[in-house]
């Protein structure tokens, strides 16, 4: 069964077409780099994801921050992470780079905060 995929690795956006063969084998072709086969057949068997979210801030100059994964997760945890970034909060000050969640979920991915927050002034 032949699909044509447009590859997102970088902006070539190469016009991929992947043949998934009788033995699960997955043949490219019209990718310009090795990459695009790679993320194809990554995309095909366990495709990743990242997020980019909030999370609440106590105690904050602003009620929230920025967070995103580290790394990407797989599709299937992306709900449930989102779940539990919703849960959480953060004791101000936060800055960025800080980790806010280690290792969600034992994706093996942290939730780290993209954005600084000062304490609120008394
Ligand atoms: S296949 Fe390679 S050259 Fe083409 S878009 Fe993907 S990464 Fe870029």
């Amino acid at each position: 069964m032949k699909k044509i995929y447009t590859c997102i690795i970088c902006p070539r956006s190469c016009e991929l077409e992947a043949d998934i063969l009788p033995d699960g084998q997955v043949s490219v072709s019209g990718n310009g780099c090795p990459r695009g086969a790679e993320w194809i057949r990554n995309e095909l068997s366990d495709p990743k994801r990242t997020i980019a979210s909030s999370v609440l801030v106590e105690g904050g100059e602003k009620e929230i921050v920025s967070v995103r994964l580290s790394s990407p997760v797989p599709l299937r945890m992306i709900f449930p992470i989102m779940d539990e970034i919703r849960r959480v909060s953060a004791k101000a000050p936060v800055s960025i780079g800080d980790i806010i969640i280690r290792d969600v979920l034992s994706s093996g991915a942290d939730v780290i905060a993209t954005s600084s927050v000062l304490a609120k002034k008394e």
